[in-house]
């Protein structure tokens, strides 16, 4: 489904990819993993179009992405859950969901998208009139994760969906994201947590210095004496 090449990016002169090859088949959880500053977010920023590769290739379902605008590749459908969330705080729950079905053919699926929404995460049925940034920081990841879905996208990359949630709240959190991909969803993961990421992924790769550094499927990676090492501090 998505085919990244060599891909090269970063900041100004400030070079944060060196050349960064994966893939992500459909129907596939993959996970990216790796240090504070590696290059995970680079990587997502790139592929939905937000951050310009200097060098590279980026294919989607078969397609070239590389001059496609960032607001054209959500309509072909990659949705991202940034890092952050970057929400619209003044703005109430539903209207940050509304807005991410922006796109036509999102629109006139916008009743349908948001009951799967309020299905999978209640909480936003009952509070949609309230202020998106008078919610907690777990429920503020809920309407992240919500606002990406409304899009209907066929490839979700969400980035570091854990970030500063309280225990029970990363256990939700990863519990949603398995159950989207039972359901077929393809997915692209960053996550510090390694070990929890790969717990419910097919494969991932290690991205060290803006380079893949290692890759195999969650089992191999999980029982990797390096990746065990230096990120599980086993
Ligand atoms: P983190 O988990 O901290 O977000 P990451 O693996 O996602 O790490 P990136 O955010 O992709 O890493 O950062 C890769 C490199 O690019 C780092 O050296 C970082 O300092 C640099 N970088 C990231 N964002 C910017 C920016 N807006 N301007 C300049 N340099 C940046």
């Amino acid at each position: 489904m998505l085919e990244v090449r060599d891909l090269e990016a970063g900041y100004g002169d400030a070079q944060a990819l060196f050349g960064i090859s994966l893939s992500v088949n459909a129907g596939e959880l993959v996970t990216l993993v790796g240090a504070n500053g590696a290059g995970k977010t680079t990587t997502l920023r790139a592929i939905a179009g937000i951050c310009r590769p200097a060098h590279g290739s980026l294919l989607f379902e078969g397609k070239p992405l590389n001059a496609v605008p960032a607001h054209h590749r959500a309509a072909l459908g990659i949705a991202l859950v940034p890092e952050g969330r970057e929400l619209w705080p003044q703005l109430t729950v539903l209207e940050n969901l509304e807005l991410g079905a922006f796109e036509r053919g999102a629109r006139s699926r916008r009743t349908q998208s948001l009951e799967k929404v309020f299905e999978l995460f209640p909480v936003l049925k009952e509070r949609a009139k309230q202020l998106a940034g008078s919610m907690s920081g777990g429920e503020q990841q809920m309407v992240a994760i919500g606002r990406a879905l409304m899009s209907r996208p066929r490839l979700l990359m969400m980035d570091e969906p854990s970030l500063g949630l309280a225990p029970v709240m990363v256990t939700h959190m990863f519990a949603i994201i398995r159950r989207l991909h039972a359901e077929g969803l393809t997915i692209l993961l960053v996550e510090q947590n390694l070990s929890r990421a790969l717990e419910i992924a097919d494969r991932g790769y290690v991205i060290e210095t803006g380079k893949v550094s290692l890759t195999g499927t969650a089992e191999e990676l999980l029982t990797n004496p390096a990746v065990r090492t230096a990120y599980l501090g086993i």
